[in-house]
């Protein structure tokens, strides 16, 4: 018996519930509950109510604690915002249940992500003898496992990794983002940053790009951005001399950016407007589509991987380990575009290897710090088939 409490009701928290429901056999009981309780009722009504449901402000870590007691999972699957990481990771810490997330913290009134401030609970979860799955979606996520397998099966030395994004799709919407609308903005509007020779490398927002042939897709121009895997990669791919990561953009969605930006629709500081405060990026959003409805009538591919090189048995090594998937394939199956898809199974995965003992331990883990075999296997059963090419 393994009963689960998913947060988080929107795109992404969406798919991890109909995906669980499709293992009976590892989540016996499920339990969905997040801020607006009428996103729970039509998921437990698309489910033939074979779910539970709870209205849940998960910034109140005290009311995370209260229905943890209440529900009494042995996981919490943190399906919510950023914003909400440690809220949860302290009500899991204080109920003694695992935690797992897709997305690092990020505190609200600055853009700035990295795990530094998850790493911190490392003894308390040690200590009480239960383990945090950080960042279990697809990148960060698969592409983590993709370069655990490549350092395990594939390669005796990893020299460079490139992490390939694209989203070949079209939405058919002007202007809208494929993850909550907030949190994707404050990630492309910071500055990018890359890892060579020891250091970080700091680069003005989108001021490089180069074309990437995507499998499935094929050539498209991609920006290098800052993305969470890769502080935890460079301490756990030994010998890792530089990594990046690189992510397709349409000219449309630039140009709409740009005039965002300029007009001052993505600042994070309150500002007055007509007696009250409000914070332009919150009122954007609120104004965008909600990325759960994007999923009617998406046309087009996803194609998301890692290109690595090193050295194998003396001789030199070029790879790129990638899944292609497709938007409208995801409608059919779960209701959901690719970018939620591609975030919820390895959400449900990483959730099936916790719950069924494959991957143990105690304290606060980045998913390629377990073994990546039965992982990738699981990829392949659900939805998201992975492939090499030699390059
Ligand atoms: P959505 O905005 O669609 O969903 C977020 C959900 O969380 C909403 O239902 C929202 O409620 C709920 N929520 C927000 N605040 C609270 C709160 N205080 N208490 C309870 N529930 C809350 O976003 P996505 O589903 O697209 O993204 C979910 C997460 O997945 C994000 O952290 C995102 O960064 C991450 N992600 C990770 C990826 C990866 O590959 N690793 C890729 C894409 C996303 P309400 O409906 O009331 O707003």
């Amino acid at each position: 018996m393994s009963t689960i409490l998913i947060i988080g009701a929107g795109a992404a928290g969406s798919v991890v519930v109909k995906k669980c429901l499709m293992v009976p056999e590892v989540f016996t009981k499920i339990h969905l509950a997040s801020r607006t309780l009428k996103k729970c009722e039509k998921l437990k009504e698309e489910s033939g109510g074979k779910i539970d449901i709870s209205q849940l402000d998960a910034d109140d870590s005290e009311a995370v604690f209260k229905l943890i007691q209440k529900v009494k999972p042995k996981l919490v699957i943190n399906m919510a915002l950023p914003y909400q990481d440690l809220s949860i990771m302290d009500a899991c810490l204080k109920a003694g249940v695992h935690y797992l997330d897709t997305a690092n913290y990020e505190p609200k009134d600055e853009a700035k992500f990295c795990y530094k401030w998850q790493w911190d609970y490392q003894d308390k979860f040690k200590e009480k003898g239960i383990m945090a799955l950080l960042g279990s979606g697809f990148d960060p996520g698969v592409t983590n496992v993709f370069c655990a397998y490549a350092q395990k099966e594939l390669f005796d030395e990893i020299h460079y990794i490139d992490i390939a994004d694209c989203n070949a799709g079209d939405h058919g919407h002007p202007f809208a983002t494929n993850f909550n609308p907030e949190i994707n903005i404050r990630e492309i509007t910071q500055n990018g940053k890359y890892w060579k020779n020891g250091q970080w490398i700091e680069i003005p927002a989108m001021s490089e790009s180069q074309e990437i042939d995507f499998p499935g897709v094929g050539p498209k121009k991609a920006y290098l951005l800052y993305h969470e895997e890769l502080e935890s990669l460079i301490k756990n791919i030994k010998g890792i001399k530089q990594i990046r990561f690189w992510m397709t953009f349409s000219e449309n969605y630039l140009k709409h950016l740009e005039v965002l930006q300029n007009v001052g629709m993505t600042r994070i500081d309150p500002v007055q407007f007509e007696g009250k405060e409000i914070i332009p990026l919150q009122f954007l959003k609120s104004l965008l589509p909600e990325p759960s409805s994007l999923g009617h009538n998406y046309q087009g591919k996803t194609s998301i991987g890692c290109i690595i090189e090193g050295v194998k048995d003396g001789t030199p090594k070029k790879i790129f380990i990638y899944n292609i998937c497709d938007h409208a394939e995801c409608y059919k199956e779960v209701q959901s575009q690719a970018v939620s898809y591609t975030t919820g199974v390895p959400a449900m995965i990483g959730a099936m290897m916790i719950l069924k003992g494959i991957w143990q331990g105690e304290g606060v883990f980045n998913i390629e710090q377990f073994d990546p075999q039965p992982f990738m296997d699981e990829l392949n059963k659900h939805g998201l088939p992975w492939h090499i090419k030699k390059i």
